[in-house]
């Protein structure tokens, strides 16, 4: 089964997806991962995005689908998991193309719908381990008293530089721009399916799963 996490930034897509390769053995395709290891790594393109990433900018289109192109080749396992791609149109439709090259379809996008009022205290609080890149939240999943991951037992925790108010803002405004227009094209493919993501996590991971075993 092949799927669409949608929803603006801060609306629990790595989180949820994080949930659905435990629970389904599906594969995790975060194009902002994708973008943050090219970043980390000190190459031309890592050096370009770098700066468009902090402003809270999209990457260009031929970047992210290269980057996604590469990823679909391999063994598909319990199948993928869209987290942040695609937010244009013109994305969309080169993920139909790539998908059908590889004989595969795309089985649901699944619309995170959150309050945009909860969006700047859910990013702000966001941490994520440096060891498994499991995602952390100040006041509803803290990071462990002792200071370890629970999962792999790393002690260092990142906070993402565009996680801060003004990078959100322009963030959202990309959201609403480019890739909210996306769920209405969805919608008349009939592939949309909308999950009100407020609440608690496990809430959410319940819901998702209820549509995916629709
Ligand atoms: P995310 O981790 O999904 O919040 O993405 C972080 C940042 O990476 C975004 O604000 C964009 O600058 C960039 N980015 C991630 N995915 C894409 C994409 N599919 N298209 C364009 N830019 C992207």
């Amino acid at each position: 089964m092949n799927i669409i996490l949608l929803g603006p930034p801060g609306a629990g897509k790595g989180t949820q997806a994080q949930y659905l390769v435990e629970d389904r053995n599906m594969i995790q395709l975060s194009t902002g991962d994708m973008l943050r290891e090219a970043k980390d790594s000190g190459t031309e393109m890592g050096r370009k995005v770098a700066e468009v990433m902090a402003r809270g900018d999209l990457v260009t289109d031929d970047i992210v689908i290269g980057l996604i192109r590469e990823k679909l080749e391999g063994d598909k396992k319990g199948g993928f998991i869209f987290d942040g791609f695609p937010r244009t149109l013109a994305q969309a439709d080169a993920l139909d193309d790539l998908l059908q090259e590889q004989g595969e379809r795309l089985d649901a996008v699944i619309e995170l719908q959150v309050d945009d009022e909860a969006l700047v205290s859910r990013i702000t609080a966001r941490a994520t381990c440096a060891g498994c890149g499991e995602v952390f939240n100040d006041i509803t999943k803290p990071i462990p008293e002792d200071g370890k991951c629970p999962k792999c037992g790393a002690t260092e925790f990142k906070r993402r530089a565009d996680d801060n108010e003004e990078s959100l803002r322009q963030r959202l405004m990309e959201y609403y721009k480019k890739t909210s227009p996306l769920i209405g094209y969805y919608y008349a493919k009939g592939k949309l399916a909308r999950v009100d993501a407020m609440g608690e996590i496990d809430e959410v991971r319940a819901r998702i799963a209820g549509v995916l075993d629709a």
